[in-house]
Formats: C-alpha cells, sequence, structure tokens
C-alpha cells in the first residue's frame, strides 16, 4: 500500500503531471521550517514512508503581527544541505515575486501558491511573469474565498507564463458558519474544476480543510474515493508545539498510521457481472431523472398559469405564507422518506427562486408583446 500510495515518479505527459501509477501522488511535510534538525527529522521519516516529496512553509502567511511568520532565506539553506542527504524533492509556497527568485536561487523543486495569493491577481501576474522562462512545477491552491473563476483565473494566468506542470490544490474555503471544518471543503467546487480542467492533477489538503488532526484521515480518504491525483498533509516530529499550525499537523507515528490505512479503490471494475448490473442501475437512474426533468417542466408550466393570474389580478408574486408551507410540508415529505432535509430545502430554495424569476418575467411583460 504504501509502495503504491508513494513511489511516485513526477512525469511530464502533454504538459500535465501524471505519476507512474496514474494516481496518487502523496506530499507530506511541516507547516512551516521551523529548525534544520526539525526539517531533516521530518524529511527522513517521510522518505522512510516511501514519499518522495516534502512541503515545508518558509515564509507563513500569519493572520496577526507577532507570531512565527516563517525562518525565511536560512531554510532554503537547511533544503538544499538536506538534499544533499536524501532523495527527495522539496515543495515551498511562494508569496511573492522574491519569494520565488529565491525559491529558484536554492534550487527549488516546486511551489505553490497559497489560498491568500490565489485571491489577488494582482500579485498572480506579478509571479506568473516571472515564472517566464523557468520550468518549475507550480501548484496553486483554492482561494480562501468559494470562488471557481478566481481559482481558474490563477491557473490560466499561471499556464499563461509558460508553465506546463501545474496541480491545482484544494485546502476548502473560509466560511463565516460555524462549521466542524477550519475550512469548508464544499466539493462540488474542486470538482467542477476537475470538470473544466480534467488535465491538470487535483490535490487534496487535508490538514489545511481539517483544522484538527483527528480529521485527516477521513478526508484524505473521501478525496482519494472521489478520484483525486494526490494529498498533501502537514506532518510533524511534535505536533502540539510546532510554530504554526500546531492542531492539524500529524506526527510522524500518525502519517504512517494513516499512509497504511488509506484505501486506493480502481477507476472502474472489468468484471463483466459488475459492468452489467452498474449499466442496469444507470439505466434506471437516467428514467428517474428523465421523469424529474419532464415534472420541473410540468411545475413550471402552471408557474406561468399562476405568474399570469396573479398579474390579472395584482397579486404580488410572492407570497411567504405559502412559500414557508411550501418548504416545510417538502421537508416533512423528505423526512418521511429519509432524506435529507437540508438536500430538499436546497433544491427547494433553487425551485423558487426560479419560479420567482419566471413570474417576474410575465409580470414584466408589456401587454402587446407576446406571450
Ligand atoms: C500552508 O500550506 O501552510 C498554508 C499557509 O496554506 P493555505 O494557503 O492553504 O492557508
Ligand atoms: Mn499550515
Amino acid at each position: 500500500m504504501v509502495g503504491e500510495l508513494s513511489k511516485i515518479v513526477l512525469m511530464e505527459t502533454e504538459g500535465n503531471w501524471k505519476n507512474e501509477f496514474g494516481r496518487p501522488w502523496m506530499i507530506a511535510g511541516p507547516c512551516s521550517a521551523e529548525t534544520y534538525e526539525q526539517l531533516f527529522q521530518t524529511t527522513k521519516a517521510v522518505y522512510d514512508l516511501g514519499i518522495t516529496v516534502v512541503r515545508a512553509g518558509v515564509w507563513k502567511p500569519r493572520t496577526r503581527p507577532n507570531t512565527f511568520e516563517g525562518v525565511g532565506e536560512p531554510a532554503l539553506e537547511w533544503i538544499e544541505a538536506i538534499k544533499a542527504e536524501i532523495p527527495v524533492q522539496f515543495a515551498i509556497e511562494v508569496a511573492n515575486v522574491q519569494h520565488l527568485e529565491l525559491a529558484l536561487k536554492h534550487h527549488i523543486d516546486m511551489v505553490w501558491l497559497g489560498a491568500r495569493t490565489t485571491v489577488n491577481p494582482f500579485t498572480v501576474q506579478e509571479i506568473a511573469d516571472a515564472l517566464k522562462g523557468t520550468d518549475i512545477p507550480v501548484m496553486v491552491k483554492n482561494p480562501v474565498n468559494p470562488d471557481l473563476a478566481l481559482w481558474l483565473g490563477c491557473i490560466e494566468r499561471i499556464a499563461n507564463a509558460g508553465v506546463r506542470q501545474i496541480a491545482a490544490i484544494h485546502r476548502g474555503f473560509s466560511s463565516f458558519r460555524n462549521t466542524r471544518y477550519r475550512n469548508e471543503p464544499l466539493w462540488q467546487l474542486p470538482i467542477e474544476l476537475k470538470g473544466r480542467l480534467p488535465h491538470i492533477p487535483l490535490i487534496c489538503d487535508p490538514s489545511h480543510i481539517a483544522g484538527d488532526r483527528s480529521m485527516i484521515r477521513e478526508i484524505a480518504q473521501k478525496a482519494l474515493d472521489l478520484n483525486y491525483d494526490g494529498i498533501m498533509v502537514e506532518t510533524h516530529p511534535d505536533p502540539d508545539n510546532a510554530l504554526s499550525d500546531p492542531m492539524q499537523q500529524v506526527s510522524l507515528r500518525q502519517l504512517a498510521d494513516i499512509i497504511g490505512d488509506l484505501k486506493l479503490r480502481k477507476d472502474t471494475c472489468d468484471d463483466a457481472l459488475f459492468k452489467s448490473k452498474l449499466e442496469e442501475l444507470r439505466n434506471r437512474i437516467d428514467s428517474i431523472d428523465h421523469d424529474i426533468v419532464e415534472n420541473l417542466a410540468n411545475r413550471l408550466r402552471i408557474i406561468e398559469e399562476i405568474g399570469q393570474y396573479k398579474k390579472e389580478n395584482d397579486v404580488t408574486i410572492l407570497q411567504m405564507e405559502r412559500w414557508t408551507s411550501i418548504l416545510n410540508s417538502r421537508r416533512e415529505w423528505s423526512k418521511a422518506l429519509g432524506l435529507s432535509t437540508d438536500l430538499i430545502e436546497e433544491i427547494y430554495k433553487t425551485i423558487h427562486s426560479e419560479s420567482i424569476r419566471k413570474q417576474t418575467e410575465i409580470f414584466n411583460r408589456s401587454p402587446e408583446s407576446p406571450s
């Protein structure tokens, strides 16, 4: 298992990262490089697990001043010294052109743009310009806010600079809501990114999604089950005393356990029985979906009649009492059927906003315009 997960060779195929086993690709290392000894010990342990790409933060974006902001250039010297002894590649975060220049000067193997950089197109463009003519692989973390266009835009700027090896890192999204995650995963966003850019490897960073080491295994497994191409995990010899992100870093021992536990499922199965059963189930889904779409169209036709009727009688589009009763009854129905009430609520909010849009269109129609 460990061998399969970690004995990864970075190969360039049609300008994209692929690894020897197709997937996934493991990256592990400390949130921050703190001392030579800490970095050496971590690299050695990570390498002994068969992982050959080590992450380390050299400059740290911190929320408040007067906290540990990374050791800077001396860490790059430690990295060079460690690489002379252990055959690994190093990945670091660069947040400005100066960081990138120092990374190149010290032969860093790959860089990533952090979540606070991806949000800023000016900085991204400056870094992209400085990347021209280099062939260093670049990983792009999602922006802190759930904005797919911004994430795609950042990747596009890097690609336009001629960088051929690009990967995306999903590290979750800031949320004002109280959730069990430090950064909400909002899995549909990276899935949408993968749909738009199928050739860009997608790596999951369970550490920054979780914010708590007890959840790393579960999130990493979910990413693998969603066919991610790789995982980037923060690990530290003494996590509780780490200078940054102490709660979410796993110990070197825990890292070994997690890697040993992760299950790598296959993309597909060639067994004929499996295939025919899957096809039968998919046919049933297709026919149910067809009914759903047909019923939505039927519903919309009735909405049009209602809109017209309200307009003729000068009645407002939104009837709060009716809307509340729709929501409540649909929630009740879904509960009785064992469906998630939150899911049904989300679906009905979407249906309702379309209904309002349609009725507004009818209200705004001038009497002489064709219906
Ligand atoms: C990090 O990787 O340590 C980091 C600061 O991440 P992010 O940009 O995702 O917050
Ligand atoms: Mn971190």
